[in-house]
């Protein structure tokens, strides 16, 4: 069976947007019910008056900033103004990484997460995972909410579920093939640290037998995409969302770009500077999502921060929803440096498209003076003469220049000295405004 469900998989787009608007007018009626958050919000807006989709995109935007601030020493603890149902009703507690400040609690109810779990299951269905699969999972979940989802959606498909939190590095690789691993949910830098680590024991990636790999956690550029899966033989998929709106768009097994998860939630890809516009297909445009059924942390036009490229409607597979055919970044690590704007994805494009010899990296950049300096450290996988390492350093620069329009001063390490990582890399450092 190629859906995991035929029925809202292959819904024509008058019918998709139908039940959205269906599914959003009582999510709003059962925010400003019942969530303080949205009583304070929309005092001067009533449900009853949203009538169209039109309606819809006038109601207010909202982000991570709001959510905190709806949360610090706000009652009732710990969820604050957000908590969409009473707190018995909660049963598990989940946060956000705070990366970039204080962490958001996610509270969710039983039918709020197996509604994650469902649209998780959508995922890991249209890349494959089956019930014969045994999915091992290399990560400690702790109170974030990834692996979790896809550890419960991969048990609903009926795959044999092996956690392997507690083990190092080489501990999982001996536990993936003594358990004949067939899938893994992995970060982007963790798979290619797991294989580093195969090869210095003496196993070639390819004979653990991992066919297909969902990659969570952080961006997955097409190039790194498919160095892992030359180094793995395996197919790699790439899936979009976080704690707050949860999965949204994953890829199906043409892994040309992501469905949208529709019906389940309603996604705009709006204008980045002014928010107030849709962009058209093939544009980049800022990620707005309203995950249409979850009670316990109710979420209307939440700005996810997410660059993506609108793509089209229709797909070889068959599925009918929207589609974005690439994730650019977030909007937080977008930069501007010496006028220039500039993504740090754009660096690991390069890197792991075209230098295969390259490791690791990290990118740093201070203000020397009035000027912006953009320093690249790269890891080679052997130590290199200083010849060659000059000759590689002026290659990376040129493609470099060509890709962002800026120079890098680039200097070498031994292989080995950059930190790896496990869940968020953090290769990108903007060291000017501390
Ligand atoms: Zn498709």
């Amino acid at each position: 069976m190629q859906y995991w469900n035929p029925f809202a998989e292959r819904l024509s787009r008058e019918k998709i947007s139908k039940i959205q608007l269906k599914n959003i007018k009582k999510l709003l009626r059962h925010a400003k019910q019942n969530t303080p958050f949205y009583k304070e919000r929309y005092t001067d807006i009533q449900p009853e008056d949203i009538r169209s989709m039109a309606d819809v995109k006038n109601l207010p935007l909202i982000d991570k900033e709001d959510l905190r601030t709806a949360q610090e020493n706000q009652n009732p603890f710990p969820f604050g103004k957000m908590q969409g149902v009473p707190f018995e009703a909660v049963t598990t507690f989940r946060q956000t990484s705070g990366t970039t400040g204080r962490p958001v609690y996610v509270p969710e109810s039983y039918e709020s997460w197996q509604w994650r779990v469902e649209v998780w299951c959508h995922i890991l269905w249209m890349a494959g995972f089956r019930e014969t699969d045994t999915v091992f999972v290399p990560f400690g979940y702790n109170v974030y909410v990834a692996y979790w989802e896809g550890h419960y959606a991969a048990e609903k498909l009926g795959c044999m579920v092996v956690p392997g939190g507690a083990l190092d590095t080489k501990g999982r690789i001996n536990k993936m093939l003594e358990v004949k691993a067939t899938a893994s949910l992995n970060t982007p830098t963790y798979g290619i640290h797991m294989a580093e680590t195969a090869t210095k024991m003496g196993i070639d990636p390819k004979d653990i037998g991992i066919k297909r790999m969902l990659c969570a956690g952080e961006p997955l550029p097409q190039a790194t995409r498919q160095r892992l899966e030359e180094t793995w033989g395996a197919e790699v998929y790439d899936h979009i969302g976080g704690t707050e709106p949860c999965a949204w768009g994953a890829m199906c097994r043409e892994r040309k770009g992501l469905h949208i998860m529709e019906p389940y939630f309603l996604v705009e890809i709006l204008d980045m500077e002014t928010l107030d516009r849709e962009v058209d297909e093939g544009e980049l445009g800022v990620a707005v999502v309203t995950p249409l059924g979850r009670r316990s942390f109710p979420l209307v036009r939440f700005n996810t921060k997410d660059i993506v490229r609108k793509g089209s409607n229709g797909c070889p597979c068959g599925r009918t929803s929207m589609m974005i055919s690439e994730v650019a970044g977030r909007a937080d690590d977008l930069r501007k440096i010496r006028g220039v704007l500039f993504t740090p994805v754009s660096v690991e494009e390069v890197l792991r498209k075209e230098f295969p010899m390259v490791t690791e990296y990290e990118v740093v950049v201070e203000k020397k003076g009035i000027l912006d300096e953009i320093s690249l450290t790269v890891e080679p996988v052997e130590e290199m003469g200083v010849e060659a390492a000059a000759a590689l350093s002026s290659r990376i620069n040129e493609r470099l220049k060509v890709k962002t329009n800026l120079r890098f001063n680039i200097a070498f390490t031994k292989p080995g000295e950059l930190p790896r990582y496990t869940l968020k890399a953090k290769r990108f450092k903007d060291l000017r405004e501390m």
